[in-house]
Order: structure tokens, then sequence, then C-alpha cells
């Protein structure tokens, strides 16, 4: 599943060679330059990371990540802090506000790549492409196949993302309103009975190999992929 990366850089050549790589894997860049316009972007898309440098005109990455912290709305994406400084002092300031990470410039963009990727694994593995097998079910998101018990399962492209999604958080309920938001993406106005339409879909789908079971209704709150 492709992440919306926000890199918030003011150094043109170095906001260029993060977009070009993070595309390159698959993920969707957002382009700031400065705080301001990192808001404005937010306020469109919600990032599932952040690439944050130190620092930027007017407000500092340091402070802009001190307040998404303390923000309920934002405090959940992480945040890769980037700073042309090497001293651990700093480093430790930019964990303190809560950054996950810390990279110093100059960087390879395959150690940033790295990075990102270990984050996303972290705290939000759906975004990674690493195959998910559990009791037998198999999920591949670089070839977008689904096997149970090693035979082919078809899944139309929503019903992949919802099993992606499900098997990246095993044994946890979500509620009809957290899937919406995670596989339909945060501003899309859909009904959460949609969410019941295609969890039908997907069990019918499962059923063949017997999977369907795993896809568990916890009733008055949502969905769960268990495998007891
Ligand atoms: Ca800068």
């Amino acid at each position: 599943m492709p992440a919306n990366i926000l890199i918030v850089e003011d150094e043109p050549a170095i906001q260029e060679l993060l977009s070009l790589n993070l595309r390159q894997v698959g993920h969707n860049p957002l382009q700031a330059t400065s705080v301001e316009q990192a808001q404005v972007l937010m306020r469109e898309t919600l990032p599932d990371l952040i690439i944050l440098d130190w620092m930027l005109p007017g407000m500092s990455g340091l402070e802009f990540a001190r307040r998404l912290k303390s923000d309920e709305h934002y405090k959940a994406i992480p945040i890769i802090m980037l700073t042309a400084r090497g001293e651990e002092t700093d480093k430790v300031r930019g964990l303190e506000v809560g950054a996950d990470d810390y990279v110093t410039k100059p960087f390879s963009p395959r150690e940033l790549l790295a990075r990102v990727k270990a984050v996303l694994r972290r705290r939000a593995p759906q975004m990674t492409d690493d195959p998910i097998e559990i009791g037998g079910l198999r999920l591949d998101p670089i070839t977008h196949r689904v096997t149970g018990n090693g035979k082919e399962i078809e899944l139309g492209p929503t019903e992949f993302r919802l099993l992606h999604f499900l098997m990246s958080y095993p044994e946890r309920v979500h509620s009809r309103a957290h899937v919406l938001d995670k596989v339909w993406g945060d501003r899309v106005y859909v009904e959460d009975r949609t969410v019941d339409v295609h969890i039908r879909r997907l069990r019918k789908a499962l059923e063949t190999s017997g999977h369907d079971t795993m896809i568990q209704t916890v009733r008055g709150v949502g969905y769960r992929f268990s495998a007891r």
C-alpha cells in the first residue's frame, strides 16, 4: 500500500532527491518547504509519515514536531527528523519531542529509505511490502497475490486492501470508522455500511480455503482478524 509521506524541507535539491526516491519505491510524496505549507497540505491529506528538516525558515522542525506530538489529531503520525548537525544533544532533543528516528545530513537516499521502511514497519505495517502469512493464508503486497493453503484466491482491489490492513494487525479489533479511515482514506465519504459489504465479499472469497472464519465480527465494536 503506498504511504503518503510528507517531506518538509526547504533545500530544493534534497526535497527533489527524497521525492524521487520515495516515488521510485511506490510511495506518494507530499512536498512542503515550510511548516506553514506543511500545515496546509495536512488539512487535505493526513500523512502516514513525516520527514521533517530541523532548520526551516519560520518555525523550526523541532518546534513543529513538538506541536504535532501534542495534537490529538496528529500525534500518531511517525516523524523522521533531518538535521545538518550531528551532535548527540540534538539527537536527544529530537527524540525527546517524540520523533521516531533521526537522520544526519549528508545521508544516502538508500539509508533514508531503510529508515522510512523501518519506521513504517513499526508504526504502520500495512504500508510496507513485506508478505504476511497467518494460519495458511498468505498475502503478498508486491505480486498482489493471496493464497489459502497454497491455492490462489481472487480478490477485488478493495478486498485486497481490506485484508492487507486486517492481517497487518491480527487479533486487534477495529471499528468501522477506523477501517474506513485506514482502507478508504481519511477524506473519503463512504458510509459505515460499505465496510460490511466488503467484509461480506472478502469472507465469500476466503470460503474456498476455509479462511473466512478468520474475519470475525465483534458485536457492537467492529471487526477483527484472528487465527484462533
Ligand atoms: Ca533546512
